[in-house]
């Protein structure tokens, strides 16, 4: 692609222009932005409330402690669920970044 600005040549992956400084508007995927945030604090809260926690462990992609939660709480027939939500909770205080590394928005 060509600056539109100077003209100059550039490599498509070019976010700016060397030559004058201005963005190309190129977006590169590495940094794109992760999952929706909202939806993970949601999935965390109300899904958790009634009974499942875990989803929004499997929504940003750690399916392990996501499994953990879901199971716990089913396998103790809900006595354990309790404990389980406070961890869903304390996750969805925290946690930013999906299981890729993207920050979650
Ligand atoms: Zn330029």
């Amino acid at each position: 692609m060509f600056c539109r600005q100077c003209g100059q040549q550039l490599v498509d992956e070019a976010v700016a222009c060397p030559q004058c400084g201005v963005a190309t508007g190129y977006f590169p995927q590495a940094v794109a932005q992760g999952k929706s945030r909202t939806n993970f604090i949601l999935f965390g809260a109300l899904l958790g409330l009634i009974g499942v926690p875990g989803v929004h462990n499997f929504y940003a992609g750690y399916s392990q402690k996501g499994l953990i939660q879901l199971l716990v709480s089913v396998l103790s027939c809900w006595l354990l669920w309790l404990p389980m939500y406070i961890w869903t909770i304390v996750e969805i205080c925290t946690v930013t970044v999906d299981s890729d590394g993207k920050p979650m928005y």
